[in-house]
């Protein structure tokens, strides 16, 4: 079984979906979990799951496009725990179904805002932290099987913010593979939650015909390869971008 005994995991987007499982699945490993989210009732609620499962947590209520609250996060984790060994930066949002045309500038700047800044900010102050310590670290950003190509029509702002995820994060592992620091990016199929149920309108069962596996991913097929790739049985793994589709992209 993997452990992850006495590391400490932050996870952004930690209030809900694919970050609250995963920061369940941190604890059950062992981490200690810092949940970062805009929400304070459902990151409490994480935090208390994560008591539930024999660890502890800290819920910090953060908005990821905010560098003074991204700073704030990373300080309040270390001083919490005593250090930052992973981090999960998860938080994300799709905007609207529309075609290009049709979107504003002010829905690209808040989707970039929260996916790509939201990103760089939160591997800044980690990344800063990591090498403060002198045994370095692991860091996962959510990407999207939508950042290697669009699997329909819409959503052309949020698919660039998902490409955009995966050269920070192969840029940033080429930059710190040589300090103990290595940095991967995961890249979902349709996987049931609130943003999936978002970007189907109510209808995410009917996805499931285009997954070669036959099923709508569940958050436990992300969280199960997020802890992976931060535990040390993945220690030669950088700069990589797994994608956990059920095939989609093989199609
Ligand atoms: P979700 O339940 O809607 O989760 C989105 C999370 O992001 C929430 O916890 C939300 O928390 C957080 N968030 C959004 N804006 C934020 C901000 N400005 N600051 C801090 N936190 C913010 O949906 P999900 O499917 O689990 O999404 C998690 C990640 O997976 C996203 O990056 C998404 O793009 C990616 N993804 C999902 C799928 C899918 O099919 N579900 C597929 C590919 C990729 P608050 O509202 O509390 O701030």
């Amino acid at each position: 079984m993997t452990t992850l005994e006495n590391k400490v995991a932050l996870v952004t987007g930690g209030t809900s979906g694919i970050g609250r499982t995963t920061a369940i699945a941190f604890a059950c490993a062992g981490a200690k979990v810092v949940v970062v989210g805009r929400r304070e009732q459902e990151g409490n609620e994480t935090v208390r799951l994560i008591r539930e499962a024999g660890s502890d947590g800290l819920f910090v209520q953060a908005d990821v496009a905010k560098e003074a609250d991204v700073e704030a996060t990373v300080a309040a984790a270390v001083n919490k725990f005593g250090s930052l060994d992973i981090a999960f930066n998860n938080a994300g949002m799709l905007g609207q179904n529309a075609s290009l045309a049709e979107q504003t500038e002010q829905a690209y700047d808040r989707i970039f805002a929260v996916n790509v800044k939201g990103v760089f900010l939160c591997m800044k102050y980690e990344i800063s932290q990591m090498l403060a310590q002198d045994n370095g670290g692991t860091i996962v950003n959510t990407s999207s099987i939508n950042g290697f190509r669009p699997l329909a029509p819409g959503f052309s702002i949020y698919n660039a913010s998902k490409t955009a995820v995966i050269m920070l994060t192969k840029t940033a592992a080429l930059e710190y593979a040589s300090q103990k620091i290595r940095i991967n990016a995961i890249a979902p199929g349709p996987i049931e939650t609130d943003m999936l149920n978002q970007a189907t309108g109510g209808n995410s069962k009917a996805f499931e015909n285009f997954v070669p596996a036959g099923r709508l991913g569940k958050p436990d097929d992300i969280a199960n390869a997020v802890v992976w790739l931060c535990s040390d049985s993945a220690d030669y793994v950088n700069g990589h971008t797994l994608a956990v589709d059920g095939g989609v992209l093989a199609a």
